[in-house]
């Protein structure tokens, strides 16, 4: 039986990227070695950083004046690098979720924070709206797809200060105007590439303004200067990115999966919105992410949670069910699930629906 993978993270990745990474990990670019047993100084794995940054720049259409880097430690480490380098005394957040909070809380060792809005009143599921961002923070830090609750920031903020964005599980998903922001950073396991690397995007005009003395590792113009070879990359995890974005160049690049995924998102919210069993967590359409559906039994049908997850994985859906602060179910739509996966789902929920 086909499997359809609704899986948050890690997901689902491309055949394309599944195939190479296999056929390198026998022999990469003709070494005669695996991918997994060659030097990261090898000229050969030299050319796949510089073609993997080039593909990032290229399909982001990044300005001049940024650095692309990819590093280990994922997004979570991010949390704390990101003030590390740029808090001199205060920052600025939007929480809009469980990963939202986990970088607020690392931002408090280093200096002060001032939280602009908040959406916890209703367990995160809208994004806070008309909020004030102050011009006297050194950065202002979003989180633009709440993976656990299903609320997405679908536009790109104008910000006084310099903005910082967490796009682990929305970057190359649509369209972003990179201009606007200072740095942009994400685990790759959600829409690029295996759990084990971080990418990061930042102007390098941000770096360098902070006082405090910065570890080696966790300095971003240490990886920077050593174009991501400070220390040994995550060289198999970088590969397989390299893979995902000739892929999303030959589907036409960002501007076309953000097309794909409207129509992806749409139907099935459609679905959710029209079956009298179901109901999405996120009420206003505008706030609701393309990437991470969430929904739950809707009133009077509570009691037919289980037997739905049961019937929706004896038909091939796998990684359905909901993360445990939401319930229900979340259905991840990343780049790389295809719509027959989309309409596998509906019909499941259709065909349960007939039952009851
Ligand atoms: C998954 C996720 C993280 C955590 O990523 P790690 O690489 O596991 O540290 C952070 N932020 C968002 C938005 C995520 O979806």
């Amino acid at each position: 039986m086909k499997k359809h993978n609704f899986y948050a993270g890690p997901s689902i990745l491309p055949q394309y990227t599944i195939e190479n990474t296999a056929n390198a990990l026998h022999d990469f670019a003709g070494m005669g070695l695996s991918l997994m047993e060659i030097s990261h100084r090898s000229k050969q794995f030299i050319a796949v950083v510089e073609e993997a940054q080039a593909l990032f720049k290229e399909l982001l259409n990044i300005p001049e004046g940024y650095s692309v880097i990819f590093l280990g430690g994922g997004a979570s480490t991010q949390f704390c690098m990101v003030p590390y380098n740029l808090l001199g005394k205060k920052a600025a957040y939007l929480n809009t979720g469980a990963w939202s909070k986990k970088a607020i809380k690392e931002a408090k060792i280093f200096g002060e924070v001032e939280i602009v809005a908040t959406s916890e009143d209703k367990n995160f599921n809208y994004i806070p709206k008309g909020f004030t961002i102050p011009k006297d923070a050194d950065y202002f830090h979003i989180t633009t797809n709440n993976t656990i609750f299903g609320t997405e920031i679908l536009h790109d903020i104008d910000s006084p200060v310099p903005l910082v964005a967490d796009m682990s599980s929305d970057i190359f998903s649509r369209p972003v105007d990179v201009s606007k922001y200072a740095l942009i950073y994400g685990g790759a396991q959600k829409n690029l590439a295996p759990a084990g690397v971080t990418f990061v995007i930042v102007r390098q005009d941000v770096l360098g303004k902070v006082d405090r003395p910065i570890p080696t590792m966790l300095k971003y113009q240490t990886h920077i200067d050593k174009e991501s070879m400070f220390n040994t990359p995550p060289v198999v995890p970088i590969y397989a990115a390299l893979q995902t974005l000739k892929w999303l160049k030959e589907k036409g690049g960002v501007a076309e999966m953000e097309k794909i995924n409207k129509n992806k998102a749409a139907l099935l919210y459609g679905e959710i919105d029209r079956n009298k069993l179901f109901r999405a967590t996120v009420p206003n359409p505008a706030d609701r992410s393309r990437m991470n559906v969430c929904f739950v039994m809707n009133e009077g049908y509570e009691a037919h949670e289980k037997a739905f997850n049961d019937f929706a994985t004896e038909r091939g859906m796998i990684g359905i069910k909901g993360h445990r602060d939401v319930g229900g179910f979340r259905a991840s739509l990343y780049n790389a699930l295809p719509l027959e996966s989309v309409e596998a789902l509906i019909k499941v929920m259709q065909d349960f629906e007939k039952t009851i």
